[in-house]
């Protein structure tokens, strides 16, 4: 691996596909196997048209790659953004599987993504592109089959689109198509805080197990969205400091804790966190090496690589994003002692909470706010055990073993359902 480029090493596909071979090697996992699960199942490309606001048409480009539908329906957000290429899918997809099987819930993996900016469009741009791309992938949805959530640049509104588009197609209405929705057409309570949510309770867990106090830990967090922001809140009401927030275009840092409750109404008013009075400015990539107790990447891909990963000051990296570190920087960390909770558990609290969803959609019957916050907690601390204990008995990190125990549960349930070939 140390003869990589760089550019090797940030394909997420490959970043993925290393991390797969090495705990499928570990494992002893059955040849055959091995190539059912290192591939998606299915790869979809749609080029669609679009009406623009100005009266141009143009054609977008969307994928969704279902993974593997061994354990359940596939899952997994869908994502806009200029940067979406289908490795980053694939890998996305596959990350769903793995991370469905860590924490144990009935789905397989899935992504989706259209190559967008979604910055330069209108709400009416947004909604047309994202009822088109539903009806482009219209036979591959559904409740039993593929059912996608929000990511990074889609949010509530984007997924009423998906359910509203498909129910129009189906001629009744089906919530559970989408996880991700507004409380009013079958989102669930809870839902908008648990990936940040799950990611309070992991930490919890790792001081527990490294004999670390909560009171006054410091973190830094990069990425103020939908997981960093809520991470950064409930974190600091249970007593973490939170004493650096990295943003895309700026970064802040206050030694004694930054007023999260202030920091969001902030950014909600200025649509950036840059010129928050409760803080001081700081240089966003800087704070990844900045001296902290725990560091969350909860942005985006390759944050953490061979450049800096030697530099970082963290006890402890928390994982709130997807793939924000690469294969290569993962020996760099481990080499340097520092406990990785890895992305495929770190931010299961989401797709645990969209499950809630999906199965209170079925019932029709809506739980309270407290007992989805209780069942979370106890299936996030479960799997932390679980990966924590198959890192001790396999010898290998956090990241590897929750690779083995997802592998290992996906292989079995194939191997009982049998191959149909
Ligand atoms: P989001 O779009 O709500 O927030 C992302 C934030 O990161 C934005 O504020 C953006 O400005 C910032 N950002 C982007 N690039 C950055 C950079 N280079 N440096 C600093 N900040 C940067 O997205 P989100 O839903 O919070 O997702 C963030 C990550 O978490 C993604 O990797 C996503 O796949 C993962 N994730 C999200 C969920 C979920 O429930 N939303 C669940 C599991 C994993």
């Amino acid at each position: 691996m140390a003869t990589m480029t760089l550019e090797q090493e940030i394909n997420p596909w490959e970043a993925q596909a290393a991390r797969f071979d090495f705990a499928a090697r570990k494992l002893n996992l059955d040849e055959g196997l091995w190539k059912v699960l290192r591939y998606p199942s299915r790869e979809i490309i749609v080029h669609f048209p679009i009406m623009m606001d100005d009266g141009r048409v143009e054609v977008f480009t969307g994928f969704r790659v279902q993974h593997s539908i061994a354990r359940g329906p596939s899952k997994g957000g869908i994502r806009y953004s200029p940067d979406v290429t289908l490795d980053e899918i694939r890998a996305l997809a596959s990350w769903m599987t793995w991370k469905c099987a860590v924490v144990n819930i009935p789905f397989g993996g899935a992504k989706g993504g259209v190559i967008c900016d979604p910055k330069k469009m209108s709400q009416g741009e947004l909604e047309r592109m994202t009822r088109r791309y539903t009806s482009e992938l219209i036979e591959f949805l559904g409740p039993e089959k593929d059912v996608p959530a929000p990511d990074m640049n889609t949010n509530e509104q984007t997924m009423a689109w998906i359910m509203d588009t498909y129910s129009m197609h189906m001629r009744q209405t089906v919530t559970s198509v989408v996880t991700g929705k507004p409380l009013s057409i079958g989102g669930s309570r809870g839902r908008r805080e648990a990936t940040g949510r799950g990611i309070g309770v992991v930490c919890d867990e790792a001081l527990k197990y490294l004999h670390l106090p909560r009171e006054g830990c410091r973190v830094i967090i990069q990425g103020f969205g939908n997981v960093g922001s809520n991470a950064a809140k409930l974190m600091a009401e249970k007593g973490y400091k939170i004493v650096g927030i990295a943003e895309y275009d700026g970064g802040l840092y206050n030694p004694h804790g930054i007023d999260i409750g202030m920091l969001m109404e902030y950014r909600r008013s200025n649509a950036s966190v840059v010129g928050f009075k409760g803080a001081e400015p700081f240089d966003s990539p800087e704070l990844v090496i900045a001296e902290c107790d725990i560091f969350i990447p909860a942005a985006t891909e390759n944050v953490i690589t061979s450049r800096n990963a030697d530099r970082i000051k963290a006890r402890i990296v928390c994982e709130g994003a997807n793939g924000p570190t690469t294969a290569v920087a993962d020996d760099i960390l481990a080499d340097k002692e520092i406990f990785v909770i890895p992305d495929i558990l770190a931010n299961a609290g989401g797709v645990t909470a969209s499950y809630f969803e999906w199965v209170q959609d079925r019932q029709g019957y809506f739980w309270k706010e407290a007992l989805i916050n209780e069942q979370l907690e106890s299936i996030l601390v479960e799997s932390f055990d679980d990966v924590v204990r198959y890192s001790v008995a396999h010898g290998v990190n956090n990241r590897i073993a929750a690779y083995m125990l997802a592998i290992d549960r996906v292989a079995s349930t194939i191997k009982q359902r049998g191959i149909y070939a």
